[in-house]
């Protein structure tokens, strides 16, 4: 069989793919075009794409009876794989969930202290060689601990993240979510979202990306947030409206902002990064040795099982 992985991997992960598979990949970090896309599928049985390549319906569909018939996802978010154009074309489609929650949650994490604290202004500062010296008065952000946190998509990452907040930081926590959860901890279900995001003090985002939750944090959205509000998105960047964000964190109509994800990444625009009321990180969630290499070995795993006729453990369409 042949196998496409379309970005650079493990080296562990990527030896056990060439013993197992006549394997091609791809080198850098730019994500496949729709035509590249269209060609690979009659080209490979099998491919290992990730975040950004544009396996759009029409890119599937051109590829008529496509050659690949499995496509194992790096990542748990597949947003840019239509599955249901896959599933008509004959194609079986699998992503990477749980192993990468613990490290998503922890950049959430990263996100809110260091939005909270002005850690990335103040380091700004230091490394310009403009700090003055400790100064009562000087740089204050704000508290975290028993804060009340927002979380908008309780699944696995946003669980995650409001555990570490119930147990961690001594935070009532609240929720907007699709259906009801049974949690493990103390949490109060808000199902309006508007009024979630009025009361309370760090807002952090963590649904899928996809048609359902495209622009989910609108300008209306934005707008029922508070002047305090410290507002962090993990999820996906097509879930808010960036311009809309940008627009509140110039007015200071709320606290400021972490991110992890953006609109049209990787550009990120000049008035966000203009900002100090933001802290903005590269996309970083999964980021850590460990996690990006159980993430290549779950998505080879899902190729082999179905290479082999057995079902695919994280089979998503
Ligand atoms: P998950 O377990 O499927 O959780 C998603 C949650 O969002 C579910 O609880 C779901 O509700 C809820 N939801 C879906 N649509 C909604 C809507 N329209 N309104 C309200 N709630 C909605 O997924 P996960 O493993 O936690 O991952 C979540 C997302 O994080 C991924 O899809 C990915 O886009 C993103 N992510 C980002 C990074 C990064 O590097 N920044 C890393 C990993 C993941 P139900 O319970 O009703 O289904």
């Amino acid at each position: 069989m042949k196998l496409l992985i379309t970005r650079p991997i493990d080296d562990l992960v990527l030896a056990q793919a060439e013993e197992r598979f006549e394997t091609t990949y791809r080198a850098g970090e730019v994500p496949m075009s729709a035509a590249e896309v269209t060609a690979a599928l009659g080209e490979y049985d099998a491919i290992l794409p990730t975040l950004g390549d544009a396996f759009t319906a029409a890119a599937i569909e051109a590829a008529g009876k496509p050659r690949c018939k499995v496509i194992g996802n790096f990542g748990v978010g597949y947003n840019h794989i239509d599955v249901a154009a896959a599933a008509k074309a004959g194609i079986a489609v699998s992503n990477t969930p749980d192993v990468l929650t613990d490290a998503t949650a922890d950049i959430a994490w990263t996100l809110i202290l260091s939005t909270c604290r002005r850690a990335g202004e103040g380091e700004r500062q230091l490394r310009a060689g403009e700090w003055k010296g400790f100064d009562p008065k000087g740089m204050l952000g704000t508290h975290v601990t028993g804060k009340t946190l927002g979380v908008i998509g309780m699944g696995r990452i946003g669980q995650a993240i409001a555990k570490r907040g119930h147990f961690g930081f001594d935070m009532p926590v609240v929720y907007f979510n699709r259906s009801a959860k049974e949690l493990p901890f103390d949490a109060r279900r808000i199902e309006d979202m508007h009024e979630l995001l009025g009361v309370a003090d760090i807002v952090v985002v963590a649904v899928p990306g996809g048609a359902e939750t495209v622009r989910l944090i609108d300008r209306a959205a934005i707008a029922a947030m508070r002047k305090d509000t410290i507002f962090v998105n993990i999820s996906r960047g097509e879930v808010v409206e960036e311009e809309a964000l940008i627009d509140a964190l110039e007015a200071n109509a709320i606290g400021g902002a972490g991110l992890d994800v953006y609109e049209k990444e990787p550009y990120v625009p000049a008035r966000l990064t203009a900002l100090e009321n933001c802290v903005l990180l590269p996309h970083l969630g999964s980021a850590t040795v460990e996690t990006r290499r159980a993430m290549a070995q779950m998505a080879l795993d899902n190729i082999i099982a179905f290479a082999e006729g057995r079902a695919m453990p994280q089979r998503v369409n």
